[in-house]
């Protein structure tokens, strides 16, 4: 199956405890479609990026076999920039800077190779725009998952909702669950999604692992206790990628394929995560990839 992401496309100034980035390739899209890229037979990616992109940044993703027939790029602007500084702990960060430039008045054109996709993925995106996609495309994808952040449910929280109600999935950390809910248990929150309109709920706990939520079920996906660390960035777009390509790889949607794909897409947030920006997630082999989803099984094994 063939899978559409949507997202930014940036460059990111990142700060963590063990050095500094001052401009790499990132952005929600970036993630998710490497990521996916590993699994899902087609990626096609949908964003927009300035005139400071080069080509050979457009070949980074080429060179992982996604199409970018989707990716605009605007000759009038810079690419959205994001920088973030991480605390000690790694599991929370401060956004220093956020500049939208392309972001600001991006209009999603969806190819018409794009039409057919059956998995939508909705990367960390203005929620109005991650509405346009949903109507631009002619036929409803089989599966529709989000993601969001705290700056739109700060600032496009009722945008933000409508949308939540065309959804199938939504993934989303525990932190922006509690701020969009006003709930501080997880499963609370995790009912309270639910009710606004997705049927599965995903909440990520960084290194704490992620919850799966359907109506009645729960599934609990450890994260990896890896020895380094170094850049967190990412990791809930790679989780994103990982899942929604393993989906589109075995076309199966049900809560038991759901648990599948969340290993999967754990693993992929823990390569994430062991190099500054998306760099560990480029140069993967799927032996690798397997070697590690197998790490998680060993890990909450009990006989
Ligand atoms: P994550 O660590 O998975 O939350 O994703 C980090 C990526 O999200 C970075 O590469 C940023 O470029 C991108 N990003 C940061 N803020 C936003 C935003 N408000 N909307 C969309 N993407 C963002």
């Amino acid at each position: 199956m063939s899978l559409l992401a949507v997202g930014t496309v940036a460059f990111d100034a990142l700060e963590t405890p063990f050095g500094k980035a001052e401009k790499v390739i990132g952005g929600s899209a970036t993630y998710i479609t490497l990521a996916a890229s590993y699994f899902a037979p087609k990626v096609n990616l949908v964003a927009v990026v300035g005139y400071d992109f080069t080509p050979e940044h457009v070949n980074t993703f080429r060179q992982h076999g996604i199409d970018v027939e989707g990716l605009q790029v605007r000759q009038d602007k810079k690419s959205f920039f994001w920088a973030g500084r991480y605390h000690n702990d790694m599991n929370t960060r401060d956004t220093l800077v956020t500049e939208l430039n392309v972001l600001e008045d991006f209009d999603p054109v969806i190819p018409e190779s794009y039409q057919d996709c059956q998995v939508l993925m909705l990367g960390n995106l203005t929620p109005s725009i991650q509405a346009t996609v949903i109507h631009r495309l002619k036929n409803r994808p089989q599966l529709v998952v989000m993601d969001t952040m705290n700056l739109w449910i700060s600032i496009a929280f009722e945008e933000l909702k409508q949308v939540l109600g065309l959804v199938d999935v939504l993934s989303i950390n525990d932190e922006e669950a509690r701020q969009l809910t006003r709930e501080y248990s997880l499963r609370l929150a995790a009912r309270r999604l639910l009710e606004m309109g997705p049927k599965y709920v995903i909440i990520k706990k960084g290194e704490h692992g992620a919850l799966l939520f359907s109506q009645d079920k729960v599934f609990f996906a450890p994260a990896l206790p890896l020895e380094e660390v170094f850049d967190p960035t990412g990791a809930g777009d790679s989780f994103a990628g990982g899942f929604t390509g393993y989906l589109a790889r075995t076309g199966d949607f049900s809560f038991e394929n759901m648990k599948r794909a969340v290993i999967y897409g754990s693993a992929m947030a823990s390569f994430c995560v062991e190099k500054f920006g998306p760099e560990r997630i480029m140069g993967l082999s799927y032996s690798e990839i397997e070697e590690r989803a197998a790490q998680f099984h060993e890990l909450v094994r009990i006989v």
